[in-house]
Order: structure tokens, then sequence, then C-alpha cells
């Protein structure tokens, strides 16, 4: 199992980290270990002070599949949900800097909290999907699939000319405007509509081993 992520995949989200508008979808990959197991608190990691909140409407893949056509594309998916695409923006920024990959700021262990799934086929109008992410009760980043660069067809036939899916991979669809750092404490509910599908109870402090 895989987890693929999309960048950059609402205008305005490209513009607050002063980012162009890419053309084609810009993507890149986060391990198995980057899932939390439900119900488990997120540690914030010691390496970095800036550990953003990204929610995101996630797609699970129900078929393999490569090279797959556009018009073919929502053949392979068949659940969707929210996630928070949790980003060390400190060493994201230091990376972009020097060209270097994403990888440390992006793939570290339980930077991907996956709510529970929904049938796709709850939602005909893929175009218009509403999710929101709360934080302490107070909505903190809204977004609609309707405002997305790429569509989930375009994101799927794009990255299955480089990766084969596979049934069960995971596809982070990108982050709309309004990221920004959690902190100790912070309790996180990503909506997909109006249903709350996913929580993370607490943000906690790493604890260092003496
Ligand atoms: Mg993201």
């Amino acid at each position: 199992m895989k987890i693929i992520c999309i960048g950059r995949n609402y205008v305005e989200h490209a513009l607050e980290l002063k980012n162009e508008v890419p053309t084609e979808p810009v993507f890149f990959l986060k391990p198995d270990t980057a899932l939390l197991p439900k119900d488990q608190s997120f540690y914030l990691p010691e390496f970095s002070k800036d550990i953003h909140h990204e929610i995101e409407l996630v797609l699970r893949v129900c078929k393999p599949g490569k090279h797959i056509a556009v018009e073919f594309a929502e053949r392979y998916i068949d659940q969707i949900t929210v996630g928070i695409d949790f980003t060390a923006r400190d060493i994201q920024q230091k990376q972009k800097e020097k060209g270097l990959p994403w990888e440390p700021a992006k793939a570290f262990d339980h930077s991907a909290p996956i709510g529970e799934m929904l049938p796709l086929s709850d939602f005909p109008d893929k175009k218009n999907i509403p999710f929101h992410l709360n934080i302490n009760g107070k909505t903190i980043q809204s977004g609609n699939s309707s405002l997305m660069i790429h569509s989930f067809s375009e994101i799927i036939s794009y990255v299955s000319r480089f990766i084969t899916l596979r049934k069960g991979d995971f596809i982070y669809t990108g982050t709309p405007k309004g990221v920004g750092p959690v902190k100790p404490g912070d309790k996180l509910e990503g909506f997909l509509g109006e249903k709350m599908l996913l929580r993370v109870d607490e943000v906690m402090v790493f604890p260092i081993s003496r």
C-alpha cells in the first residue's frame, strides 16, 4: 500500500505559500508508516517547530491500473474520506530552497491520518464535494472539490503514467487555502459534507527518551 499526495491543487493555497500554479499535477509519496492508527494521539515530531495541518479529500484505489485514460479513471476509485497531510513547514521550506526532496517534511511517521471511508457513489457530483477541518471546535480550513485545479480523474490518469496504482492505495488530492500550525492540546476534526469522519484527539509533544 502506498499513499500518493498531490501538491498545489488549489489556486489560493499555491499562492498562500508563494508557489506557482502548476500546469501538471505535482505529486509525492508517503510510506505506510505515515498512517496514524485510529484513536491514537498525534505527537509533534522533535525535528520541527512548525507542523502544519492540511485537510484534503482522500480517495481509495479499488483495482490495479497503469496508463489509465481520464475518461475511465473514476472506475479505479470506490471510496472517499478526508485526511490530514501533516507537513513540517520549516523543514519543507529549507528543502525547497535547496532543491532537495520533501520527504523529511512530508513522509514522517503518523503524518497521514485518514478518516473513515464512505462509498464514492454517495457523491454523484464529483466536482462539488465540500469538506472542512475544525480545530478545537472552530472551522479553520474549508474547501470544495469544485476548486481543484486537477480533477480526481486527471490526477489518477497523470499519476498512473509513472506509478502503477494498486487496490488499497490512497490518494490525497491537495489542500485548500488556510493551512497553519498545530499546537499541543489541539483537537482536530475532519468533515466530509456535514459528517465528521476523522478525529485526532490530542496533539502531543514528542516524548524524548533519556
Ligand atoms: Mg498536502
